[in-house]
């Protein structure tokens, strides 16, 4: 079995691929209107990294260990054409191809998605109130839309269906109790995540961060909750699973305890950087050597030294209080 290990002994083995930075929403923070205006100049189609280009990237990565592959963006559903691109990437072995949507666009794609070979999806869904959900995304849609896109995906076979909530304080934090209860039972497991400071235009402040302890304790009041031991190494997510056995939540506590020590992520942006931090600076251009003729031996290298480079651990750093420079936007990146 093939092993890449960075500076700091962890392994290379999930990768996440921005498959566009467009989206349909405007989340305040993630892509906020006053940056993200209409007739902004979103990247044009021929700087985007075509889909035979992603799929050699993800085949090299998959030969040095990668073992899970997550589609995301921007809105990963508006990429012309995805479930070509998905047919590519699950023809690749011993690999679990999954996808991060706001979920609008499922109706439309998710028997299609599954069908090509699709095998999860995680759908970000921030309130169940109509003006909440709003408020969060700055969009025309409604939770109702986002509803309707986890029951295609259920109905097409993409289970077990998890849903991603930023937590934002001041905003959506009355909604967590409404989700819990919601999804509780149903299989979907709803992941509560701390809102975090990427990219430069979201205007973070810590006093926006409802910490994971406190969502799990407002949970708990009503519906006890009980923790989980963690399944593997590098799992982000911490499990508690409802007393009376009506299912499990996670919290994703990248502010308040940061999980650098196991992170074993790469991310490939839209234009073909890759990245090897959710809050990297810089990344390696893919796109430049690829469109150069560059042999799958030159790439591997690259990819090979680039991680084995890698030493990057923002979280623990920002939670040190030693933090610096600017960040690269989540939706250019891949959330
Ligand atoms: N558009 C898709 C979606 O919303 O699911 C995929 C891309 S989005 C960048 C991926 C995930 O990142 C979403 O679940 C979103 O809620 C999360 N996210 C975006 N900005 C965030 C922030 N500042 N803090 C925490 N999570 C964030
Ligand atoms: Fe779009 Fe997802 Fe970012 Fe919201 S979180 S603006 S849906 S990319
Ligand atoms: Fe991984 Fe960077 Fe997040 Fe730490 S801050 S968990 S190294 S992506």
């Amino acid at each position: 079995m093939t092993e890449t290990r960075d500076a700091r002994g962890r392994l290379l083995r999930d990768l996440r691929i921005s498959v566009t930075d467009r989206c349909n929403m405007r989340c305040s923070y993630c892509m906020p209107r006053e940056h993200f205006p209409a007739g902004f100049r979103f990247l044009p189609r021929g700087e985007i990294l075509r889909h035979e280009e992603i799929a050699r990237v993800a085949g090299l990565m998959v030969g040095l260990g990668v073992k899970k592959l997550r589609l995301t963006g921007g809105e990963p559903l508006l990429r012309a054409d995805l479930p070509k691109l998905v047919e590519q990437l699950a023809a690749l072995p011993g690999v679990e191809l999954a996808l991060t949507t706001n979920g609008v666009l499922l109706p439309r794609y998710a028997a299609a998605l599954r069908q090509a070979g699709l095998a999860r999806v995680t759908v970000s869904l921030d309130a169940l109130d109509p003006e909440v959900f709003r408020r969060m995304t700055d969009s025309t849609f409604a939770p109702s839309d986002v509803l309707a896109g986890i029951d295609a995906a259920r109905a097409a076979g993409l289970a077990p269906v998890k849903v991603n909530c930023v937590v934002r304080r001041g905003v959506n934090e009355r909604e967590v109790l409404g989700l819990a209860r919601r999804f509780r039972g149903t299989g979907c497991v709803v992941r509560f995540i701390e809102y975090m400071d990427v990219g430069e235009t979201n205007g973070w402040r810590l006093d926006e961060v409802v910490t994971g302890r406190e969502i799990v304790d407002t949970i708990s009041r009503e519906l006890p909750l009980e923790p989980v031991p963690s399944q593997y190494d590098g799992e982000v997510a911490k499990r508690w699973r409802y007393a009376d056995g009506g299912g499990e939540i996670g919290v994703i506590t990248s502010v308040t305890r940061p999980f650098c020590g196991a992170c074993s992520r790469a991310r490939l942006s839209a234009r073909g950087v890759l990245y090897t931090c959710l809050f990297a600076e810089a990344g390696v251009d893919l796109r430049g050597p690829l469109r150069a003729g560059a042999s799958d031996d030159e790439l591997t290298r690259t990819l090979i030294e680039t991680w084995r480079a890698r030493d990057d651990r923002y979280s623990e750093l920002r939670s040190a209080g030693l933090v610096r420079g600017e960040r690269i936007e989540m939706s250019y990146i891949g959330g």
